[in-house]
């Protein structure tokens, strides 16, 4: 069996780029294959070439590094640190992902397609939301209680511990961000970890949990098991010894998740998939509107939770506002994420692309206006044209479904209660945005809207110490801020007698 030790790993040159190619699995600090030794493919969105691949992780190379995540978790090597030493440890993380930016922003691009600039604003993030958790670990307080009930006296404290060995499963379209929104508040808690990330995009996991564990975090820690959901991932969101899964993906999944973690009642986080509306009044700074709107869709390609994919826009202003983001959309650069010039990427895997444009065309069928774009761009890669269909019925696939696309659909509405009919008229609910110079009508609007997040005037603004989650079939609690550590917490209440306690047989 071929395996890197940890120190050959951390030798590894940091060159841009560096970290595709044929790359193994982390389990205990060591790069290994799968123990049937199959691999997976990996690919270049933006060429369809082929750029690495990593091992084909299976129930075996699951349950191996379950057992390695048990064992430092039963031997308390990260939650018996104090509070203080993993706060360290975890400030030297972010310092260390911060210092290799540029490489892993490289290795991001190269694998998902995404521009550059976003890849390097994604990664900075990352290193901020571990410098937000890490100060957690010096703040995990219990409570103390004086008991009023009872006749003896007892000193009560609560104490909040890790839950232990958490699975956490990771999707393709934001892999470093995705990864350390869970791995951060985890080890804060003092878990122990294995990470799956997603077949289509695995290398940037693996690199993040090399720069954690030369950071300092232990080894065997943080495990990182590559390979296809149906087995690896599977095989993770059953395990009896995985205390709980936090898992962003797709809302069939995370069904097949919760599913799966029934046996032995894991806690499940779960981030899902979204149709977020957005709603222009016609009180709206139009062009504001227009620009937001354009970027909440076309922005990575439409390949973002919470990309504003449903358009209502009231009825004076409607084709002011249709025609304004089709001219945007027209205007968009289209190419490899790492040219600089670039403004939209390509979809992630050809299987995305097929699934993108069969959606547009079922659109269409289905009665919708195509006003801009509508067709796959013929070069090598995975590019699809930013696109808006008008006025598709309100059952339509297009306007029900999560595209995880560049397609808008745009619908005329009159009365604010008709646009919120509209806009709840959905399983998901995981953003909303309104675009409205009335003050109030911005705030009594919000309220009514089921969705996680509510943009006034703007779109995607995030920060770790704000919660961030879904509404109905959109997820189960949250990431981020206070909120997203909780998962990774258990609460022990402990009383002690002082004085002599009566025994119910006494
Ligand atoms: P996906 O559900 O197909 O896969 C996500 C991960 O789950 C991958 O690692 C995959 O290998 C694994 N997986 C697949 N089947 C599994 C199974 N049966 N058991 C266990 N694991 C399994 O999602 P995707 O296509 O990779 O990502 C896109 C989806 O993620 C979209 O629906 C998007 O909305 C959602 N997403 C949600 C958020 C959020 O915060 N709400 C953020 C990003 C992406």
């Amino acid at each position: 069996m071929t395996t890197l030790t940890r120190d050959e790993a951390a030798d590894r040159p940091t060159v841009p780029g560096a970290g595709a190619g044929e790359q193994l699995m982390l389990i205990d600090g060591e790069r290994m294959p799968a123990l049937a030794g199959g691999t997976i493919d990996v690919f270049d969105p933006s060429t369809g070439e082929l750029i690495g691949t990593t091992p084909d992780g299976q129930a075996a190379d699951v349950d191996r590094a379950v057992a390695v995540a048990e064992r430092t978790f039963d031997e308390r090597v990260w939650q018996g640190l104090s509070g203080a030493a993993r706060q360290k440890i975890l400030w030297r993380a972010a310092d260390l992902i911060e210092q290799h930016t540029e490489e892993l922003a490289a290795l991001e691009s190269l694998n998902n397609g995404m521009v550059i600039p976003m890849a390097q604003a994604l990664i900075a993030t990352a290193a901020e939301t571990i410098r937000y958790y890490a100060g957690w670990a010096t703040k995990l307080y219990g409570i103390t209680s004086e008991i009023s009930s009872l006749e003896a006296q007892y000193h009560t404290y609560t104490l909040r511990e890790p839950v232990g060995v958490c699975a956490l499963i990771i999707p393709w379209n934001a892999p470093s961000t995705l990864t350390v929104q869970k791995v951060a508040p985890a080890l804060a808690a003092g878990c122990s970890v294995v990470i799956k990330p997603s077949e289509e995009t695995p290398f940037t996991a693996l690199r993040l949990a090399e720069l954690f564990e030369q950071a300092g975090v232990p080894r065997g820690v943080i495990n990182v098991v590559t390979g296809y959901g149906e087995s690896a991932g599977a095989t993770l969101a059953a395990h009896d010894k995985v205390a709980k899964i936090a898992f962003t993906g797709s809302t069939e999944v995370g069904k097949s998740i919760v599913k799966a973690a029934a046996d032995n009642l894991k806690k499940v986080t779960l981030e899902l998939g979204g149709k977020s509306p957005v709603i222009v009044f016609d009180d709206a700074d139009i062009d504001a509107a227009i620009a937001g709107a354009a970027n909440a869709i076309f922005m990575h390609s439409g390949q973002i939770c919470a990309a504003g994919s449903r358009l209502y826009v009231q009825r004076p202003v409607f084709d002011k506002v249709v025609h304004g983001i089709a001219r945007i959309a027209e205007n968009l650069k289209i190419g490899p994420g790492s040219d600089l010039t670039t403004q939209i990427g390509p979809i992630v895997s050809q299987k995305q692309l097929a699934r993108v444009l069969s959606l547009i065309s079922s659109g269409i069928e289905e009665g919708a206006e195509l006003v801009t774009g509508g067709e796959r761009v013929h070069r090598d890669g995975y590019y699809v044209q930013p696109t808006i269909l008008a006025n598709p019925e309100p059952g339509a696939r297009v306007i029900q479904e999560e595209i995880f696309g560049p397609v808008l659909t745009a619908i005329v509405f009159d009365t604010v209660d008709d646009v919120v009919a509209m806009a709840n008229d959905s399983t998901y609910g995981l953003g909303a945005a309104i675009w409205t110079t009335d003050i109030s009508k911005a705030h009594l609007t919000a309220k009514k809207l089921q969705a996680g997040f509510v943009w006034l005037n703007c779109h995607y603004v995030l920060d770790n110490s704000v919660p961030a989650g879904g509404y109905k079939q959109s997820g189960w609690g949250r990431e981020l801020g206070p909120e997203g550590l909780d998962p990774y917490l258990q609460t022990k209440s402990v009383f002690a007698a002082l004085t002599p306690a009566p025994f119910l047989n006494a």
